[in-house]
């Protein structure tokens, strides 16, 4: 089962404390989807993975710790007004400044992440559009990770996941045949991505099917 606690957090940037529930236990069972989203009943505890201060509008994994994000980014346009997505998820719209942070710290794997992590948000309140938007900047982060871990699979079956998720079918199929996969499952995760994009299927899907 799930099990948390309530935290006093002194905010790293404003030092203000604030109540946090935080997590302290959790268990997964089942297949994880295909783009790694946990199954339950860790699925439901993203609402502890960020935390937001309340008094100066930091976000952070943990606002404990600091940033190297500006203060300009605190009063940006794009922090204000989430860069312009009208999200439905109020927890969508933390992970997304949490992105602009680890953006602006120049970390493209942990704001791929907090991109990532706003379109399952936005997924669990049926809000496609914001979900699309936000896989789209998990795409442009995902790029230089390949590029430094040229013999990772995971990312690039994320990749391709995310652009089936986008309606890029094409891309996925291009991509796809470009890939030399070695591991038998996650080969099969490959061909199960490749026969989804031929069915023109967006909807989210689990490693079991593979
Ligand atoms: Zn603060």
């Amino acid at each position: 089962m799930t099990t948390f606690a309530t935290d006093y957090v002194k905010c790293s940037r404003c030092g203000q404390t604030s109540e946090f529930d935080v997590l302290a236990s959790t268990n997964a069972f089942g297949p994880c989807d295909l783009d790694t989203r946990p199954p339950e009943m860790k699925r439901s505890t993203m609402f502890y993975w960020v935390q937001e201060c309340p008094h100066c509008g930091y976000v952070g994994d943990e606002i404990s710790d600091s940033t190297t994000a500006p203060d300009e980014l605190f009063d940006s346009e794009a922090y204000l007004s989430y860069g312009g997505i009208k999200f439905a998820s109020e927890l969508a719209k933390k992970f997304y400044r949490l992105y602009l942070v680890k953006m602006a710290e120049k970390n493209d794997v942990d704001a791929f992440w907090a991109a990532l992590n706003a379109a399952w948000a936005s997924d669990d309140k049926r809000d496609d559009a914001s979900a699309v938007a936000c896989r789209k900047l998990a795409l442009e982060r995902i790029e230089p990770i390949i590029a430094d871990e040229p013999d990772s699979d995971n990312y690039k079956l994320m990749k391709l996941d995310l652009l089936r998720r986008v309606r890029e079918f094409d891309a996925v199929l291009e991509y796809g045949a470009t890939l030399k996969i070695d591991e038998e499952f996650l080969a099969r995760i490959v061909a199960l991505e490749l026969e989804l994009a031929k069915r023109r299927d967006d909807a989210c899907h689990t490693c079991a099917e593979a």
